[in-house]
């Protein structure tokens, strides 16, 4: 029986990990769950699953959920921030699934990982931020990491073995596709004035609102390319991006013979959960089988990187190496955040980004407490080049 924690698990994936969770029984109980700062559906989903462990990240409301947690006559302990976080993903798991948004999933993925848990990855945005220390952390606690992330699993899948040498397995190229999100063939002129609910009307994924968003940008594509470089060892030229709207594909693996292998299946992030909770066993995991012949046909095409510029800032930022991709994290969840409260338009983010880029050089990273300080003055950094323009 694996015991697996859940971190971010009010969340969409952690919805979706639930899910699969709950169809084995016998082989995995939920240990821990955690929630930022909705105690009403972390302690519903308590209720249902069980848990010997509830964190709320936000502490002031730790009263509030041992008292709830009472009230249900739940036993499961409550705990509270960062420590709380931590205590969820480095104790008793043996599975940790990351699947809070945002650098605020940092520090308790890098605990999962020095912890030597199963690291069932779909917190990207820290491993961009940290792909170094994260790869380090693993090293030392002896653990081993599964993606969840779609494209980077169907990699996964797609390559010999976990920690695979690309160039000893002849492999040429990655290719991670991309649905191309809701904006899909518009133009700059286009996209000036389009909302945040349009923008998170994603046609093939539901997904939580930040990871929505850059999906519309294609942001979610470059911080995935980053994501692929750290995860598989690839060298940026080695990763290419196509657009494939219909999202079956969910990525490729091309290799020196000029075998490509490609991991298809309904746009469902319960399969690459099941898979990674699995692994390299395989189980039922809910999603409907493929019909290919129902499909038809399957679409490609080049992305458009001049309207979504995202993509090549996030090139820019792999290519700069260093402080440069937290920079880019940094500064792209700040505009994601101003977009959705409304201040902010949707053309905007890019260059929030960039120019956060041009202010600030990257610089070599040896420390957690640098990269944090990177991600800090990025922060402002942004904010401010957002007042500047009379946005927030
Ligand atoms: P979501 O917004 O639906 O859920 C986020 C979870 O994180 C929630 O449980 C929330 O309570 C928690 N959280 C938010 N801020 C927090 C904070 N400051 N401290 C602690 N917890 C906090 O997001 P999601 O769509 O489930 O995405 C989660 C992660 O998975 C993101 O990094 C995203 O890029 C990645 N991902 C998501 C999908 C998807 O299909 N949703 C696919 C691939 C990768
Ligand atoms: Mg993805």
């Amino acid at each position: 029986m694996k015991r697996v924690a859940v971190l971010g698990a009010t969340g969409s994936i952690g919805a979706s990990a639930l899910d699969v969770i709950a169809r084995h029984p016998q082989r995995f109980t939920v240990h821990a769950l955690t929630a930022h700062r909705n105690v009403d559906a972390l302690v519903a989903l308590c209720a249902r699953h069980r848990p010997s462990l509830a964190v709320i990240a936000d502490a002031t409301l730790e009263p509030a959920l041992k008292s709830k947690l009472a009230g249900a006559g739940l036993p499961t302990r409550a705990a509270s921030g960062a420590d709380g976080l931590r205590d969820a993903a480095a104790n008793d798991a043996d599975i940790v699934i990351a699947a809070i948004v945002g650098a605020a999933g940092l520090d308790s993925t890098l605990a999962a990982a020095r912890a030597g848990k199963r690291l069932l990855l779909a917190n990207k945005e820290a491993v961009v931020m940290a792909g170094p220390l994260l790869l380090q952390a693993l090293r030392e606690g002896g653990g081993e990491l599964v993606p969840i992330d779609s494209e980077h699993n169907a990699i996964f899948q797609c390559l010999p073995g976990a920690r695979t040498d690309l160039d000893r397995a002849g492999v040429r190229r990655i290719v991670l596709t991309a649905s191309g999100g809701p904006f899909r063939g518009r133009t700059r002129a286009q996209l000036a004035h389009v909302t945040p609910d349009q923008a998170c009307a994603h046609p093939k994924w539901v997904m939580g609102r930040k990871i929505s968003v850059d999906s519309a940008t294609l942001m979610n594509k470059g911080l995935e390319v980053i994501e692929a470089h750290w995860l598989f060892g690839a060298r940026a030229e080695q990763i290419d991006v196509v657009v494939h709207p219909q999202s079956i594909v969910h990525s490729l693996v091309e290799y020196a013979d000029g075998s490509t292998l490609a991991q298809l299946g309904n746009p469902d992030m319960r399969t690459a959960l099941a898979h990674a909770l699995a692994w390299p066993e395989r189980i039922e995991s809910g999603v409907a089988p493929l019909h290919l012949a129902q499909l038809g046909s399957l679409q490609f095409e080049a992305p458009d990187r001049a309207t979504f510029a995202c993509l090549d800032l996030a090139w820019r930022a792999l290519a700069a190496g260093g402080t440069a991709p937290a920079i880019l994290n940094a500064a792209n969840e700040v505009a994601v955040a101003a977009f959705l409260a409304g201040a902010l338009p949707f053309l905007a983010i890019a260059e929030v980004i960039a120019a956060t880029l041009d202010a600030m050089p990257a610089e070599p990273v040896a420390t957690l407490d640098e990269l944090v300080y990177a991600d800090l003055t990025a922060r402002a950094h942004a904010q401010r080049i957002m007042r500047a323009a009379h946005c927030c």
